[in-house]
């Protein structure tokens, strides 16, 4: 089933529509009815009553993604959720480890009280906080000296950090952010399948099968390492999806 991404994002952020300045493009996107003029979205093409939410040089139109564009970025959007919610859950886990890092009976009862805390709250999310492999890493870590414990924290925060950063950017589809995900991600497989070896589990499977799909959708969706074509492809793919774009090269004919 083909899900029609224009008109799922029209219905929640509402229609675009723009008045070229060109009379040529300015006849294809309006019209007048009984009920007053209407204006063609650029988003889902649905033609809107009312006046345009803007007017100008065609060149100057918004880039209303659509299509396969629209599509990528709810993928990306996806993924830069799942990845603010890792992010989050590990600065706690740091964060519990270097603030009674002195005491180890500290750490342990503070840990369990947040995961006495967090674990509805994940169990909610289908997210199993028992069968974690960052809270069984941690839990390891109670056998270990004062140092041993600050260094954990640190490589944790370091972690959470470019998780973060990766959410942050993927959110709103920074390019910077592909790169960054796709190589950190890439870079983690090989951690994540010695873990498999060592105990298999379904999350862990499920989020070495994530971060592959993610591997692969981004750098060939988004044609990162000049993959079928690189940036100008890509920047071309979406400018040609704009139906302003569409409705010049259209008008070009006449
Ligand atoms: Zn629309």
């Amino acid at each position: 089933m083909a899900i029609d991404w224009n008109r799922r994002t029209c219905a929640r952020k509402g229609h675009v529509t723009y008045a070229p300045d060109d009379p040529r493009l300015r006849i294809r996107l309006h019209a007048q009815t009984a009920l007053g003029e209407v204006w063609r979205c650029l988003r889902c093409g649905d033609f809107v009553l009312g006046e345009p939410h803007g007017a100008g040089p065609a060149a100057e139109a918004p880039l209303v993604p659509r299509g396969k564009v629209l599509r990528d970025l709810f993928v990306l959007r996806f993924l830069a959720l799942e990845r603010a919610v890792r992010g989050v859950f590990i600065v706690l886990a740091a964060v519990a480890v270097w603030k009674f890092s002195n005491s180890k009976d500290a750490v342990r009862r503070l840990f369990d009280e947040y995961l006495d805390v967090f674990r509805p709250v994940f169990r909610h999310f289908h997210y199993d906080l028992d069968h974690s492999p960052v809270v069984g890493t941690i839990q390891k870590t109670f056998g270990y000296q004062h140092s041993t414990l600050l260094l954990v924290a640190a490589l944790l925060l370091a972690y959470a950090l470019i998780e973060i950063i990766e959410a942050v950017g993927l959110w709103y589809a920074k390019r910077w952010a592909e790169y960054l995900t796709v190589v950190a991600t890439a870079a983690f497989l090989p951690l994540e399948i010695y873990e498999l070896t060592e105990h298999v589990s379904a999350l862990k499977i499920a989020t070495l099968v994530l971060n592959i799909l993610a591997v692969l959708y981004i750098a060939v969706a988004k044609r990162l390492f000049g993959l079928r074509g690189g940036r100008r492809a890509f920047d071309e793919e979406r400018r040609s999806a704009s139906l302003l774009e569409v409705e010049e090269s259209a008008g070009a004919l006449v």
